[in-house]
């Protein structure tokens, strides 16, 4: 029950659910309704959406979408002509100026083992690609997921390996230790940014150009350390959609949830999701304290 362990331990999750699970599902079907009554299904092409998951699984956890959802999902992707891009693929985009409509970006949090096993299928099958974000330690077996009572499996640094060299998956970091930066000293948070890419690419040997803040959370503080530690882009919680003149450093993304149906779906990818939910700011600001949400400032958001 990992809902119940993250309010009783305080612990940060793989990323806070915005709101409780049912006042957020149905939050999001009023939304997805009010999209579908604008926008009459049509999607709004304004620029790139990423997508990200963290289970792909039956366990009753807030973090798993069901192996059913996922693959009705990328279906629907395909069915409706979207090229589906890893971020590396889409960060060029951006740089180069780019923002087709048909072009959607998918990653997965924290790397757990189903992932391997329920959604690389699926996207083989429809020759779809994605990214995995790593918390180094918790791959090695150092560090767990304080959220969880008893964690699922994650990936070990073989099977790591053997993936980012077929064509579908590549591995980024994620922190050492998945913590909640904000609450580090100076030295610790650059280090669980700096340290969790010299990892990967030890580990891969390859350069880890990516990088996504745990649960969202960054200050300029932060954003500074990434861009330090030679990161090309890295990716918030912050809902949205990415324009060619996005910060590269804090891209936006949209979480799907393991209540997502049909036409959320559809919302989300559609852009009828794109701003957060109402009280979702008043809801992390008590979660994880002062400070919190991070926010991009304007001048990072430029
Ligand atoms: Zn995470």
């Amino acid at each position: 029950m990992p809902s119940a362990a993250w309010t009783r331990r305080g612990a940060i999750p793989g990323v806070g659910p915005t709101l409780p699970a049912p006042l957020k599902a149905a939050a999001t079907r009023t939304r997805s309704w009010w999209w579908l009554a604008r926008s009459r299904g049509r999607p709004d092409g304004a620029g790139l959406r990423i997508l990200f998951y963290h289970r792909i699984s039956d366990d009753d956890d807030p973090l798993a979408v069901s192996p059913r959802r996922f693959r009705e999902q990328m279906e629907l992707l395909a069915a409706g002509g979207y090229y589906v891009v890893g971020l590396s693929a889409a960060v060029d985009l951006l740089e180069r100026g780019l923002s087709p409509p048909r072009v959607v970006a998918l990653n997965f949090d924290d790397g757990y083992r189903d992932v391997a096993e329920n959604a690389l299928p699926v996207l083989e099958r429809l020759g779809f690609r994605a990214t995995v974000f790593l918390p180094t330690a918790v791959i090695d077996g150092t560090a767990s997921f304080p959220w969880y009572e008893r964690q699922p499996p994650v990936l070990g640094w073989d099977e790591v390996v053997e993936l980012d060299r077929g064509a579908t998956l590549r591995f980024e970091p994620h922190t050492v230790t998945h913590p909640n930066l904000l609450l580090l000293d100076d030295a610790t948070s650059r280090h669980e940014i700096a340290q969790s890419k010299l990892d990967v690419e030890s580990k891969l040997g390859r350069p880890a150009r990516l990088f996504c803040y745990p649960a969202g959370l960054f200050g300029e503080r932060e954003r500074r350390f990434v861009a330090e530690s030679g990161f090309r882009a890295a990716v918030s919680c912050e809902p949205g959609v990415n324009r060619p003149d996005a910060d590269l450093l804090t891209l936006r993304r949209r979480q799907i949830d393991p209540a997502d149906r049909r036409l959320d779906f559809r919302a989300k990818v559609g852009g009828g999701h794109d701003t957060p939910l109402p009280l979702r700011g008043v809801y992390r600001r008590l979660r994880y304290g002062e400070g919190a949400p991070q926010r991009p400032s304007a001048a990072a958001v430029r």
